[in-house]
């Protein structure tokens, strides 16, 4: 479904990303993760088209990310990063329901998506029309996640998204994430450096060092069949974390 073909990327004389190639299947959970620096963010953002490659192309269900697309492109993606990524002058009802505004959805339909995004997502209904500020970490990010899931999009991209958080919150919300991800089926990519983390989301690890991929596989591939030392040198660095 997701498609990167010989990307890479540079930023002034650091390489962000070789030449990557990479096939992300639908409706599964895919974990791009690795040391800081290796390249997971830059990976994410030129899935969504917030930069561009400077060789090859990335293409979601056949059509290529291109700057002409986007906003048809970001219509069926949702992202959510690490602080929510929220704006902080509108309150989580207009955070949530902007792009459908703009968009000329009907006020029943907002509502009732809003609803349904309520539940799913076990955010308090009475806090709709508070600011971003008045609420705590967690409930921050159940509003990005309800505005990542408002147009309900194919993909799902999320950068970090619990790293902020308290360990009690992190666990409720991994919960919460998980059980949504079974739920709704959608292609869900997410950056992690939490190699436990990584375990409990994803059905596919994508392990990346340096601006390339090392190997991709369940966790029990990494661990069995490691491609090369590095793999097994960055599991036992987290295995204390782990049930395996
Ligand atoms: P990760 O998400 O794995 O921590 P990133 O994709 O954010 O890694 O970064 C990969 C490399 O690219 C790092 O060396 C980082 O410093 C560099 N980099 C990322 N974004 C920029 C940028 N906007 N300008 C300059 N260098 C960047």
């Amino acid at each position: 479904m997701i498609k990167l073909k010989e990307v890479s990327k540079s930023y002034g004389p650091t390489v962000a990303l070789h030449t990557v190639d990479l096939s992300i299947h639908g409706e599964r959970t895919t974990v791009l993760i690795g040391p800081s620096g290796c390249g997971k963010s830059t990976l994410l953002r030129l899935i969504i088209g917030l930069i561009q490659p400077d060789t090859g192309c990335a293409a979601i269900n056949g059509i290529t990310v291109s700057p002409g697309i986007l906003l048809q492109l970001r219509q069926r993606m949702g992202y959510v990063i690490q602080e929510g990524g929220l704006f902080p002058h509108l309150t989580v009802r207009r955070n949530v329901t902007l792009m459908a505004l703009y968009l000329g959805w009907e006020k029943q339909r907002i509502q009732n998506r809003l609803n349904e995004l309520i539940e799913l997502t076990r955010f308090p209904g009475d806090r709709l029309d508070c600011y971003p500020l008045e609420l705590s970490g967690g409930q921050r990010q159940r509003v990005s996640l309800m505005r990542a899931l408002m147009l309900d999009p194919d993909v799902l991209l999320f950068d970090e998204p619990l790293a902020a958080l308290d360990p009690m919150i992190r666990s409720e919300l991994q919960e919460d994430l998980k059980r949504i991800f079974k739920t709704l089926k959608k292609t869900v990519v997410l950056v992690t450096h939490d190699l436990s983390e990584a375990g409990y989301f994803g059905d596919r690890i994508v392990l990346l060092k340096e601006g390339r991929i090392v190997q991709a596989g369940t966790l029990a591939e990494l661990v069995r069949t490691p491609a090369e030392p590095f793999v097994t040198r960055f599991i036992n660095a987290q295995r204390s974390f782990l049930e395996i």
